[in-house]
């Protein structure tokens, strides 16, 4: 295959995509721009990640630093500033590198973690997004903080000189609804913002659910498999 057609195959997905999330934004009475695609490269090469943001797709996410560094690194050398989104869970020995090319993190889940990227962060010269992964099951094996552990941390992110407090992100959990677990997210976000007003923003959504996640009142939708196609393996 031509790089020609992987790039005509690559806006064709963006604008399906694109119209998808307008059309869900239309049903739920929400402004169509109020919701920010964030394009998950995970598994796909940096040529890929250059030409969606060659189409004008600035959002891309990665969920593994052994990936996403290289790869920030390829795009940066080519001349190309993605917003970049770190979305996967994240050891406290890779917040130095991960603090040097992302922009959000989306999977704060722990204040010694948020510490690290923090002092990282200071390390670099800048600051960082963060978001507060909640995990709403309970099932902090795949991420995230409980429930009833959001608020100690809202305020320990809050305090940390060099992270901004954005708010939640989530992923349905396996077997519920997705509608269900969206509103719980919601109840989430408002804990949070009772600790900081500015932290609005609710990242849910992957492939599968996002029109859902869009209708509960999502403002970043992570879309891996609609924007580049299925992956080779699970990642
Ligand atoms: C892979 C991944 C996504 C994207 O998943 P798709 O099903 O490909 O849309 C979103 N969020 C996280 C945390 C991921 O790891």
């Amino acid at each position: 295959m031509t790089t020609r057609s992987r790039r005509d195959q690559l806006q064709d997905n963006l604008n399906r995509t694109r119209e998808a999330i307008a059309a869900a934004c239309s049903d739920a009475g929400r402004a169509p721009d109020s919701v920010r695609l964030i394009a998950v490269t995970k598994t796909f090469p940096a040529a890929d990640a250059a030409h969606l943001v060659s189409l004008g797709q600035t959002d891309l996410g990665e969920n593994r630093d052994q990936e996403a560094a290289p790869k920030a690194a390829a795009l940066a050398a080519a001349g190309l500033e993605p917003v970049w989104h770190f979305v996967g869970q994240l050891q406290r020995n890779k917040a130095k590198s991960v603090a040097g090319y992302a922009d959000w993190v989306h999977s704060v889940d722990r204040a010694p973690l948020a510490n690290a990227l923090s002092n990282a962060a200071i390390a670099h010269g800048r600051s960082l997004n963060a978001l507060i992964q909640v995990s709403l099951d309970g099932d902090t094996a795949r991420g995230g903080v409980p429930v009833a552990d959001l608020e100690p941390l809202a305020e320990a992110i809050a305090a940390a000189p060099a992270l901004v407090l954005k708010g939640v992100m989530a992923v349905a959990p396996l077997g519920w609804e997705p509608a269900r677990a969206f509103a719980l997210l919601n109840d989430c976000s408002e804990a949070v913002r009772r600790t900081d007003p500015g932290a609005t923003e609710v990242s849910a959504g992957m492939s599968g659910d996002y029109r859902e996640a869009i209708l509960a009142g999502a403002t970043m939708v992570r879309l891996g498999r609609n924007v580049l196609g299925e992956r080779e393996s699970m990642a």
